[in-house]
């Protein structure tokens, strides 16, 4: 015959698989909302974009392809569409592998003076159209950090590109870099732009949230730029900051360790002197 205690126990466990699976659920539920609203999030930066290139298919087809300027004008236009779905559909599977886990890195040392120079080279057209002027300290020394190369350049592009989007025109891009004494290296990209007001920093790294939908758009933004900067960041197990001030301008920067082989020789340098 059942004890009392032996009563209790099992309401005890009937109790506890109760909250387990309620939690199950609300975890679930929790997905299920998450899911819901990528997934409403994705068709919606899709639409625009895609909206405008069959527009101009459309108006084609309905006579404008006769007129051989015109021509040209819309199919230029359908094909920067078409540019732009293709950005954001890559912007796209970069964060679902991130957010996923899938995304392996290869770590390895680089020189994070040079990698900025490349940048800046990239961007020279895109800086030079809003008279921004990248600059930087001409005079650093190699700067060695262990970090996988082609993710942190795009972190560094996503973070320059921002500071020219939002930047204002004649203004001015600086990226500096720093020794810790932690042996990390912090890499800052200041401009003096619009800024962001307060209220919006704790949401800026969250994916598709953007202060000003519009301006954004305009500027061939998708809103995930920087979540995929803080995805790949914590990928390495290292942190991103933000500073600004609305009016006067940002600061971006993230951390990187100094590379590993590099301090080694650097040891043994100082070991043989
Ligand atoms: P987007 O594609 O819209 O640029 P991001 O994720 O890169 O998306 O940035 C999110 C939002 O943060 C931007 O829409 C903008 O409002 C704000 N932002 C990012 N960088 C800057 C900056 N350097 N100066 C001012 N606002 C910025």
């Amino acid at each position: 015959p059942r004890t009392t205690s032996d009563m209790k126990t099992l309401t005890e466990e009937v109790e506890r698989f109760a909250k387990g699976k309620k939690l199950e659920i609300e975890t679930l539920k929790v997905r299920e909302n998450y899911r819901k609203e990528f997934i409403g999030n994705v068709s919606h930066e899709l639409k625009t974009p895609l909206f405008t290139v069959q527009g101009y298919i459309l108006t084609l087809l309905d006579g404008a392809i006769k007129d051989k300027k015109v021509r040209k004008k819309y199919l230029n236009r359908a094909s920067k569409g078409v540019d732009r779905l293709i950005y954001i559909v890559k912007d796209l599977d970069m964060i679902t592998k991130l957010e996923t886990g899938d995304l392996d890195l290869y770590i390895e040392p680089f020189n994070l003076v040079e990698l900025v120079e490349g940048v800046f080279e990239l961007l020279e057209m895109k800086s030079a159209k809003k008279e921004i002027s990248l600059n930087f300290d001409k005079e650093y020394a190699p700067i060695y950090v262990d970090g996988d190369k082609e993710r942190i350049q795009q972190v560094v592009t996503n973070l320059i590109v921002n500071s020219i989007k939002y930047g204002k025109k004649g203004g001015t891009t600086e990226i500096s870099f720093e020794e810790l004494e932690n042996s990390k290296i912090i890499l800052r990209v200041n401009d003096n732009g619009e800024g962001i007001e307060k209220e919006h920093i704790p949401r800026l790294f969250e994916r598709f949230f953007r202060v000003d939908k519009t301006g954004s758009r305009r500027e061939g933004g998708s809103g995930l730029g920087l979540s995929i900067v803080k995805h790949i960041i914590e990928a390495h197990n290292e942190q991103i900051f933000v500073d600004s001030v609305y009016g006067i301008g940002s600061e971006f920067s993230f951390t990187l360790p100094k590379s590993q082989e590099i301090l080694e020789e650097e040891t043994d340098a100082s070991l043989l002197n």
